[in-house]
């Protein structure tokens, strides 16, 4: 396989391009974000889930990179 399957969406949790494996989505941990809200929804919690800068500037260096294998 060449490259990762995009969506032409953008991810609702981030804004960034959506792929098909984890689609609406652009990474599991997004998919696990938006579950997260789902299932917090009903209880009234509040937690520190948001991802750190340096995981987003990985992710989006690791994107903007053509995966070569
Ligand atoms: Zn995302």
């Amino acid at each position: 396989m060449t490259g990762t399957p995009i969506l032409n969406k953008k991810c609702p949790i981030c804004g960034k391009q959506a792929i098909l494996e984890y689609k609406p989505f652009c990474s599991k941990k997004c998919a696990d974000i938006d579950l997260g809200r789902w299932l917090k929804g009903s209880y009234v919690i509040h937690t520190n889930e948001a991802p750190t800068d340096e995981e987003w500037s990985e992710q989006a260096s690791s994107q903007s990179k053509e995966e070569k294998e």
